[in-house]
């Protein structure tokens, strides 16, 4: 389509075109409906359909055990893990947290409000740009869960492997790597993740919820209704309006998955777009940096800083890749520098122009 960028946003983010193209062609007449998917009924049968086929391709795409509930809400990744103490502390009364950057810490905070969030490890002092080793961590055997951030999009920090808590209900915030790889569901009590990286539009998540954690046994009563997994669940993600249109694009999206190979398809993608990036900033020298330790870089989120995190010489870069199309590559307000995310949306022959920038542009300029 013409006169689009390469958006190398952290979310909302740049959308595979061939997903954006077939929801044009269903806009304003949803196959042959009469109306648009915006202007219809989610009790309607031809909402119903989307939602049941959403939830179908999510399980057969990450392959949900089939006791497990797919839980679809509304107020993202936040409301989540807002909720999560909510729905699992139960007579526990205490959660541990792996820290291992922003959205774990905002999580942790979170379970204060209504016990003791503890932190089992917090990479907090390297500015998060490590994943502490599992002799480090000070797992509580009577923690209600433990919860960690696969993926850190401010700091640019993903887990290569799923942490082993044993007996502890293990929760994940998946929300800025769902879908680039495969997930080992059984191994979590709790899987979630907003889904406007990796899937479609803001104004959701996605949950994989062990059902022990939606029989409302360990859910607090002062547990808004609206934060209630049980009654959400109890209600096939329907308690009250879904957000339908983000629904139905996530599922144009997941249809789009099954048909170029899955998430395996995106893996292999991400790897590549990953490995291209980060030779590109290994092979200059110095002159563009990764401050995030090796085994611990995120395939997603790139964070890098130019002539030791030089603001001025960051500036012109940025101005000047916009010229190249490449656009949004400023880091977190809280971090400084420069990001790319590269998601499922951006194709390869983004991340190549980008790395073809980055050596003109160190070529002028070191
Ligand atoms: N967790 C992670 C890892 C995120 O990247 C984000 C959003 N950037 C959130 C949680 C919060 O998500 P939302 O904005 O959907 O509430």
């Amino acid at each position: 389509a013409e006169g689009r960028v390469y958006n190398f946003s952290a979310g909302p983010s740049q959308m595979p075109l061939e997903v954006l193209e077939e929801i044009q062609r269903e806009m304003v007449n949803y196959k042959g409906c009469g109306m648009s998917v915006m202007e219809m009924s989610h009790r309607g049968k031809e909402f119903m359909g989307i939602a049941n086929q959403a939830e179908k391709d999510l399980r057969d795409i990450f392959g949900v055990p089939s006791d497990y509930k797919v839980m679809m809400s509304q107020g993202g990744a936040t409301l989540m893990f807002s909720s999560i103490p909510l729905n699992m502390l139960g007579t526990k009364g205490k959660g541990d947290y792996l820290v291992t950057g922003q959205w774990g810490e905002k999580a942790l905070k979170e379970c204060n409000k209504y016990g003791t969030g503890q932190a089992a490890c917090n990479s907090k002092s390297t500015k998060f740009t490590t994943i502490p080793k599992p002799s480090e961590w000070k797992l509580d055997p009577e923690a209600a869960f433990a919860h960690y951030c696969d993926n850190e999009t401010v700091n640019g920090v993903e887990w290569g492997y799923t942490p082993d808590v044993g007996n502890v209900p293990l929760v994940a915030d998946m929300s800025s790597n769902f879908c680039s790889r495969p997930i080992d569901v059984s191994k979590h009590a709790v899987v979630y993740a907003g889904i406007q990286k990796n899937l479609g539009p803001s104004g959701m998540a996605v949950s994989f919820i062990r059902p022990d954690f939606v029989d409302g046994k360990n859910e607090a009563k002062i547990c808004p209704t609206y934060c209630s997994w049980k009654t959400t669940v109890d209600a096939e993600s329907m308690y009250n309006t879904p957000a339908c249109f983000t629904m139905y694009a996530m599922a144009e999206y997941l249809k789009y998955t099954k048909k170029i190979g899955g998430v395996a398809y995106w893996a292999e993608q991400s790897d590549k777009k990953a490995g291209m990036l980060y030779g590109a900033i290994e092979g200059s020298d110095g002159f563009y940096q990764c401050p995030v330790a090796k085994d611990a870089r995120s395939r997603m989120n790139v964070p890098f800083t130019i002539m030791g995190g030089d603001e001025v010489i960051e500036k012109k870069f940025l101005a000047e890749a916009q010229k190249q199309k490449l656009f949004q590559l400023a880091g977190h307000r809280s971090v400084g520098g420069c990001r790319a995310s590269l998601y499922n949306g951006m194709p390869i022959e983004g991340v190549s122009v980008l790395t073809d920038f980055m050596k003109s542009f160190m070529d002028e300029n070191r």
